[in-house]
């Protein structure tokens, strides 16, 4: 309905625009999309419009990165590797006819929006979540004080942190935040060199880990267990290292008066399995492993303590109570409580946060691009804009895991396919797919295709397969051209 609104208000098609328009999505004149994003969000967008039938359409994937995958080659923990497994998936939508990979391509800088614009019918962009949140406490940009993003993109070869430094010569570290991230981080951290050293790791990450002084590893909790972020299978992986022994405070993982308030209203089976699990940590025989990794719960820190230098030494923290917010929600409170602990790095592992695209609208205050069911909304009218959508992260924020882009994605393309029934869909006025890469190569621009990634591919599982690794990674642009040229 709203698309057809659009199409009278523009009033611009010729007839043989219009005629065109009837034929859009078939043999004779595909359907030409551009998915932003190469991650799960931008797969899963592609991976739905293969399945809507009768659809003829032509795909250009672009990303950033030289190389596909998003956060499944660089968030996704190097010692979870069945994970990874659903590339596979995504392995063979890029080998489908009509689509094409356009690696080492940053949209708003080496092709404008309004290029893309000239060239598709429709765009969508699916570009994650890219930076992190802050703490906001006094200390927090102490050296030693680090995002867990950072680390994390570290430890996987992502080109951009392979210079960072982390000074792994720290006894005692803290993550900040109980969400599956600060568990992945604590779980390396706590991670014997057999174990890392059989995971495809970056090199670099593996050499420094193999060094790591790390004794003592604290996960905080600014709420109690049964509001901790972790997924069951993966709290129970922490209490299953060789390398490290897991550690709580008894009364920490009972749940307060308002939770049980809660459980007994709503008995989520989730949760209460995740108390148990975390019950079970406290009646451990001890052991003796050389590390020791504790999960603190109602704690959050107030401030980092630095030493003459800048440089993290202590950690101060605040005990929370729980109280009922106006949203019916339980969130935490600061008591008078105060304890400190040494720690010399610190990672915050508080959330991921979208960042603006060029010429698109955004939510500063959610990290998003505003959007109705995918369609990015101007905030101006409250209209969604002509041919744009989103998904993924950067459409309903960072939250959930990577099965979860699959509904989303559905969602996204089942507006974008009713918007083309209706006829609401951008008027390329350079709609053949040469028209792309004419003008990247008029531009210098050394984009990687899907058939240079399938090198790449072969190259680092070839380098992984000497060590009994999955694979060995390149760790920059520069590298894997070079190797191109070969
Ligand atoms: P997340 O799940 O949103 O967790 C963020 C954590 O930070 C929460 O515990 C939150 O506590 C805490 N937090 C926020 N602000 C804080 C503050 N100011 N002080 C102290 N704590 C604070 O985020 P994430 O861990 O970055 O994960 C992002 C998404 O990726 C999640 O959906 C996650 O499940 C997914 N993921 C999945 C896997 C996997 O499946 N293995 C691995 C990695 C990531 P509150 O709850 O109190 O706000």
């Amino acid at each position: 309905m709203c698309g057809q609104v659009l199409v009278a208000l523009s009033g611009l098609r010729t007839e043989e625009q219009n005629i065109r328009m009837s034929q859009l999505g078939t043999e004779a004149q595909p359907l030409r999309v551009a998915i932003v994003g190469s991650g799960p969000a931008g797969f899963y967008v592609a991976e739905r419009f293969y399945k809507e039938e009768g659809l003829v359409v032509e795909i250009d994937m672009f990303d950033r990165l030289s190389t596909p995958f998003g956060l499944v080659r660089f968030g996704v923990a190097p010692d979870h590797e069945k994970i990874k497994n659903v590339t596979r998936i995504f392995e063979k939508l890029m080998a489908r006819p009509g689509f094409r990979f356009f690696g080492n391509v940053d949209v708003g800088k080496n092709i404008a929006l309004a290029e893309l614009k000239e060239r598709y019918h429709q765009i969508c962009f699916a570009t994650g979540a890219q930076t992190d949140r802050l703490m906001g406490i006094p200390g927090e940009d102490f050296e030693g004080s680090h995002s867990a993003t950072e680390f994390v993109a570290w430890y996987n070869a992502h080109p951009d942190y392979r210079d960072y430094e982390f000074d792994l010569s720290a006894e005692s570290v803290a993550v900040v935040g109980v969400g599956n991230v600060a568990v992945d981080v604590a779980r390396i951290l706590c991670r014997t060199q057999e174990e890392l050293a059989a995971t495809d790791i970056a090199d670099h990450a593996l050499e420094a880990l193999a060094d790591s002084a790390v004794k003592q590893v604290y996960v905080l909790g600014r709420r109690g267990p049964a509001q901790a972020a972790f997924t069951n299978p993966e709290v129970k992986e922490l209490g299953e290292m060789p390398g490290a022994v897991i550690e709580v405070v008894a009364e920490e993982v009972e749940p307060d008066e308002l939770t049980r308030a809660e459980l007994e209203k709503n008995p989520d089976k989730a949760t209460l399995k995740k108390i148990e699990i975390l019950r079970g940590f406290v009646s451990r025989e001890s052991e003796s492993k050389p590390r020791t990794l504790t999960l603190r719960f109602l704690t959050a820190p107030v401030e980092l303590i630095g030493d003459e230098r800048g440089k993290v030494v202590a950690m101060r923290l605040v005990k929370n109570e729980l109280y009922v917010s106006d949203d019916g929600s339980l969130r935490p409170k600061a008591t008078e409580r105060f304890e400190e602990i040494p720690v010399q790095l610190v990672f915050r592992s508080v959330g991921y946060r979208g960042i603006p695209i060029p010429d698109l609208p955004f939510n500063e205050g959610w990290g998003i691009v505003p959007n109705e069911k995918g369609r990015v909304i101007d905030p101006g009218d409250g209209q969604p804009i002509t041919g744009i959508y989103v998904s993924g992260w950067i459409k309903r924020g960072p939250n959930g895991v990577i099965g979860t882009n699959k509904p989303d994605g559905a969602q996204t393309v089942g507006c974008m396919i009713e918007d083309l029934r209706a006829g609401s869909l951008l008027t390329p006025s350079k709609p053949e797919p040469s028209a792309v890469d004419e003008l990247l190569d008029e531009r210098g621009v050394r984009y990687i295709s899907r058939e240079d990634w399938r090198r790449i591919d072969e190259i680092e599982t070839g380098r992984g397969e000497g060590g009994g690794r999955p694979r060995v990674k390149f760790t920059s642009v520069e590298d894997i051209i070079a190797e191109l040229r070969r």
